[in-house]
């Protein structure tokens, strides 16, 4: 589904380095779409009422694609909704985003993802793509009719927020979704290791008195879902993965030819439980803030390919929900419109990874996981989905000037380098940062 119409004619994108990792590019060359689709640009004249977009000194990518959101609609307007969410996405560089269904109610039904789909058309500036639950009411305890739901149009179903506790039930999920095609996206929490964890279980949460959410409770959904995974032959993919561990798990069973992904967040890429310090609930998300080691295991499952997708887990919350004590607060951070810059600064200044494999990450590995044939490249064919990024503009977060109806960020005044400059949708401009107000 796509939000904004099409728009007609010739778009140009002059002169940037264009890295495009499903078709093997790297090159400085111009990027040229038809009526919102990609097309050979070397065959086609150049005409005067072409739009042109001068993109020299930017990367040119595929449009980014956030496979882990919160929109909270329906549910929660005063938090997020469909419009003021995909803004969020468009200003900080993603044209796609898939929607997770912890709703209010949840999107356990045909008739809740049609009104979704109803709703982003009409209102979304960048593509929606929706998730259904697993379970029912996503209680655990029955499956959702994932067959209607894939017929309503979802691209993979998952609890998360929840996890499926029941091994049968989810034994069950594996086999039906791998019957009908739809991923599996898991939140990997087991709740009686992780009840009334606050923040991750270690040095700081001793030292400050806080009940620890340990990296176990993680490690043991992950095995257990590699083993489903393993057992089914369907694919599972891990959400945001946190600790050594589970990096390891993940590792271990694609080498034994399991079919299991997982993603990494901005956060538990940039941040340690140290920052829990100051009790700031903008430093409490779940699964939690890891240690210095967790980090560098993400960072290198990132490097060798065992990690595939990054993805934001943007879960926005109200500021009176937030500014209470450590334990009352809510789980979450947003995280749109900083990613880019948490992630060229972490992973392509600080950590040298190369661009081409930050990139596919956010581009071509989501799109193939979720099944989306037209999106995550630049070859003929494809939806003109571009976005432009400068790696090392440097610039501070000012959380005031949020597209997102939330605030709740753990960067708000930070410097941060690397920022997407330009989204571009089905060959039109959503976001531009010179015209950004
Ligand atoms: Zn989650």
């Amino acid at each position: 589904m796509s939000g904004p119409s099409r728009a007609l004619g010739v778009l140009r994108v002059r002169g940037g380095r264009v890295i495009d990792p499903a078709n093997g590019t790297e090159a400085v060359r111009d990027v040229v779409a038809v009526d919102g689709k990609i097309v050979d640009g070397a065959e086609l004249a150049h005409a005067p009422n072409d739009q042109v977009i001068d993109a020299r000194g930017r990367l040119v990518v595929p449009g980014l694609i956030d496979a882990h959101v919160h929109l909270r609609e329906p549910g929660r307007p005063d938090k997020e909704d469909i419009a003021s969410g995909t803004r969020a996405a468009a200003r900080g560089g993603f044209t796609s985003v898939v929607a997770m269904p912890n709703t209010s109610p949840p999107a356990d039904s045909a008739s809740a993802i049609a009104w979704m789909r109803q709703r982003a058309e009409e209102r979304a500036v960048v593509n929606v793509f929706l998730t259904g639950c697993i379970s029912q009411g996503q209680k655990g305890e029955l499956l959702a009719p994932m067959a209607s739901l894939k017929r309503a149009g979802v691209v993979a179903v998952t609890d998360d927020g929840q996890c499926v506790q029941n091994a049968e039930l989810m034994r069950r999920a594996f086999e039906y979704a791998g019957m009908i095609g739809l991923p599996i996206l898991d939140h990997c929490q087991d709740f009686n290791l992780s009840a009334g964890g606050a923040m991750n279980e270690g040095y700081w949460s001793t030292l400050l008195g806080l009940p620890g959410w340990p990296a176990i409770a993680e490690e043991i959904m992950i095995s257990r879902d590699a083993l489903l995974a393993e057992f089914t032959a369907h694919h599972v993919h891990c959400q945001h993965v946190t600790t050594a561990g589970g990096v390891r798990i993940i590792r271990e069973a694609k080498q034994r030819g399991v079919r299991i992904s997982g993603e990494a967040t901005p956060h538990h890429l940039a941040l340690t439980d140290a920052a829990i310090q100051d009790f700031d609930a903008n430093f409490k998300m779940n699964p939690p803030l890891r240690t210095a080691r967790d980090i560098e295991a993400l960072v290198e499952g990132l490097e060798d390919g065992t990690l595939e997708i990054l993805a934001t887990d943007h879960a926005p919350h109200c500021s009176y929900e937030k500014e209470v004590e450590f334990e009352a607060a809510p789980f979450g951070i947003v995280g749109l419109e900083t990613a880019v810059g948490v992630w060229f600064q972490t992973l392509y200044h600080h950590h040298k990874l190369p661009l081409p494999k930050i990139v596919r990450k956010l581009t071509i590995n989501p799109a193939k996981m979720l099944g989306l044939a037209d999106k995550g490249h630049l070859g003929p064919g494809a939806d003109a989905d571009i976005t432009l990024i400068d790696p090392d503009m440097e610039w501070v977060v000012d959380r005031a000037r949020f597209a997102s109806k939330s605030h709740n960020t753990p960067w708000h005044g930070a410097h941060l380098k690397g920022r997407a400059v330009t989204t571009i949708v089905g060959g039109r401009v959503v976001w531009d940062l010179a015209s950004d107000g």
